[in-house]
C-alpha cells in the first residue's frame, strides 16, 4: 500500500505559475489569489506529487511521510 503524505506549499514563496498542477494535477489547486494549495494529498502517486515538488521554481513545496515524519522534499 502506498505510503501516506503530508504536502504543503510554502505561500510565501509560491508564485502561482501552476507548474505543480501540471504535474499533479489532483492534489494541487491554484486558489482565488493565485496560490497553490495541496488539496488532496491521496489525489495522484507519490512519484506525481515528488516530480511536481521537484520542479517547483521556488522549491515552495513541502512532502513528508506523515506516518515517519520524514522529510522527503525538499
Ligand atoms: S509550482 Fe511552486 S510556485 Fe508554482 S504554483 Fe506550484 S507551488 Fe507555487
Amino acid at each position: 500500500m502506498a505510503r501516506k503524505l503530508r504536502v504543503r506549499v510554502d505561500h510565501l514563496l509560491c508564485v502561482g505559475n501552476a507548474m505543480c498542477e501540471t504535474f499533479a494535477p489532483n492534489v494541487f489547486r491554484l486558489n482565488d489569489d493565485r496560490q497553490s494549495e495541496a488539496v488532496n494529498p491521496e489525489g495522484d502517486p507519490e512519484a506525481q506529487i515528488l516530480e511536481a515538488a521537484e520542479n517547483c521554481p521556488m522549491s515552495a513545496i513541502i512532502v513528508e511521510d506523515a506516518e515517519t515524519g520524514e522529510q522527503l522534499f525538499p
